[in-house]
């Protein structure tokens, strides 16, 4: 399943679930240093953030990754989802 982002609000709540889970252990963060200017780390840390943002999580249970992308200036067109395209069966 995945989350859809509409709204800023829907970013900033699926940015505090990943820090939740980055911070019990859950989900490394995997995202290519070289395809973004700012961690999820960094980001989450600081109130301003870029209007296009782009994270990848790794699971540490199950190796399932998960791509946290969204467009925040109008807070819009965003997902938090699984990368492998078959395990995305519905919207929440
Ligand atoms: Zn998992």
């Amino acid at each position: 399943m995945r989350y859809q982002i509409r709204l800023p609000n829907d970013l900033r709540k699926a940015m505090s679930i990943a820090r939740d889970n980055i911070s019990d252990g859950t989900l490394v963060e995997i995202t290519d240093p070289g395809e973004h200017s700012a961690s999820f780390a960094e980001m989450a840390a600081s109130q301003s953030w870029d209007d296009i943002v782009a994270w990848k999580f790794k699971c540490q249970h199950c190796g399932e990754e998960f791509s946290l992308h969204a467009e925040t200036y109008h807070g819009s067109g965003g997902y938090w989802e699984p990368v492998r395209k078959g395990a995305v069966q519905k919207n929440l």
